[in-house]
C-alpha cells in the first residue's frame, strides 16, 4: 500500500501521521506553499483524504481529486464532509465512533462542575494570592441538578451514566424517543430547556440541528440555568448566547466548541461563569491512539477489499 496517495489536509495527531507515513504515500497539504498546485500534481495519486472536527472534504476538495475513494474522518462527526457528493460519487465514508465516547462524556461532567462551582476561577484565586484576603465565595451544587441532553447518542447516554452518579433526574430531547431507556423525553428543545438545571449539546451538526440554542431555549434555560456545548458550535446562535450571559439572561456555560474557532467571543472572557476550552473533547493519548488506529484500520480495510470497521457512507 505504499504507493497509495493519502492526503492529510492540516495537521491532526502525530502518532496517526507517523503510522500513515509507515504504510501509505502522505502527502501533507499544509506543508505545501501552493495548495492548488500541489493538489493538482498529486490528483492521480490521492486516493484517501483524511478528515477531522475542523477539516473535511467539501465540493472543491473532492472535485479536485478525481481518484479519490475514502474519506477517513479522525472525528465521529462529519459535519466537514460532503456526504451528499460522497454518496452519488461512491466514495466511502469512515469516522471514529465509540472510542471517544468516554472521553467526551467526561468533559461534559467537568464543565459542569467548572462552571458551578467555579472552578476556574477558584484556581486563579489560589494563583493570584486572593486567599491570603479571604475565603473564596460560595457557589453552586451540581448532585441533584436536572441534566436536560439533546441528543441521546453514544456520548449522550455516557453523560447521562456519569450524571446519574451524581444522583441528577436526566431528561433528554432526540428526534426519537428511546422507549427502553427511563430518562425523561421532551418532544421538543424548549420543554427540555425549560424542565432542566443543565443543558448539555451532544447531537451531530446538520441542517436541523444548527442553532437548535437559539433565544428560546436560552431564555427557557434561564438565568439559572447552564448550557454545555460539546457538541459543534454552529449548534449555538452565539451573539444570543453571548448577549444572555452579559445581561444575566443565562446563568452560565462550558463550551468546548465555537461557532468559528478558533475565534472565540472577547466578551466571554472576562465572565466568572463561563468555563472555555479550546475544542478538546476527545483529546486524551489514549483516545488519540485508539482514533488512529481506526482511521489506520478502516483505510487497510478498504485497500484490502474488506469491510470497512466503522463506515458512514
Ligand atoms: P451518535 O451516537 O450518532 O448520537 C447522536 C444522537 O443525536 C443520536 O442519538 C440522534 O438520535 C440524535 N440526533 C440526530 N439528529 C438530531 C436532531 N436533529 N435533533 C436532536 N437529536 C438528534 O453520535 P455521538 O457519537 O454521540 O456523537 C455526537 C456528536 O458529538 C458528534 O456528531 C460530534 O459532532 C460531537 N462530538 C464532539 C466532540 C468534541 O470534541 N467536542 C467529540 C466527539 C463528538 P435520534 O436519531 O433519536 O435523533
Amino acid at each position: 500500500m505504499e504507493s497509495v496517495g493519502v492526503l492529510m489536509p492540516v495537521p491532526m495527531s502525530p502518532y496517526l501521521e507517523q503510522e500513515l507515513e509507515r504504510r501509505f504515500n502522505l502527502l501533507k497539504l499544509w506543508t505545501a506553499p501552493e495548495k492548488a498546485e500541489f493538489l493538482k500534481a498529486h490528483s492521480g495519486a490521492i486516493r484517501a483524504v483524511i478528515g477531522n472536527a475542523g477539516n473535511g472534504a467539501d465540493v472543491g476538495l473532492i472535485e479536485a481529486l478525481p481518484e479519490l475513494e475514502i474519506i477517513a474522518s479522525f472525528s465521529v462527526g462529519i459535519d466537514k464532509v460532503d456526504l451528499d457528493m460522497c454518496r452519488e460519487k461512491g466514495i466511502r465514508v469512515t469516522n471514529t465512533p465509540d472510542v471517544l465516547t468516554d472521553d467526551v462524556a467526561d468533559l461534559a461532567i467537568g464543565l459542569a462542575l467548572a462552571v458551578l462551582r467555579r472552578l476556574c476561577e477558584a484556581d486563579g484565586y489560589v494563583r493570584s494570592g486572593g486567599w491570603k484576603n479571604g475565603d473564596y465565595k460560595l457557589t453552586t451544587k451540581f448532585t441533584g441538578k436536572t441534566v436536560g441532553i439533546i441528543g441521546l447518542g453514544r456520548i449522550g447516554k455516557a453523560v447521562a451514566k456519569r450524571a446519574e452518579a451524581f444522583s441528577c433526574p436526566i431528561a433528554y430531547y432526540s428526534r426519537t424517543e428511546k422507549p427502553d431507556l427511563q430518562y425523561k423525553y421532551y418532544p421538543s428543545v424548549v420543554e427540555l430547556a425549560s424542565n432542566c438545571d443543565i443543558l448539555v449539546v451532544v447531537c451531530p451538526l446538520t441542517q436541523e440541528t444548527r442553532h437548535i440554542i437559539n433565544r428560546e431555549v436560552i431564555d427557557a434555560l434561564g438565568p439559572m440555568g447552564i448550557l454545555i456545548n460539546i457538541g459543534r458550535g454552529p449548534h449555538v446562535d452565539e451573539s444570543e448566547l453571548v448577549s444572555a450571559l452579559l445581561e444575566g439572561r443565562l446563568g452560565g456555560a462550558g463550551l468546548d466548541v465555537y461557532e468559528n474557532e478558533p475565534d472565540v467571543p472577547g466578551q466571554l472572557f472576562q465572565l466568572e461563569n463561563v468555563v472555555l476550552l479550546p475544542h478538546v473533547g476527545s483529546d486524551t493519548v489514549e483516545t488519540d491512539t485508539a482514533m488512529a488506529d481506526l482511521v489506520i484500520g478502516n483505510l487497510e480495510a478498504h485497500f484490502l477489499n474488506k469491510p470497512l470497521l466503522t463506515p458512514v457512507v
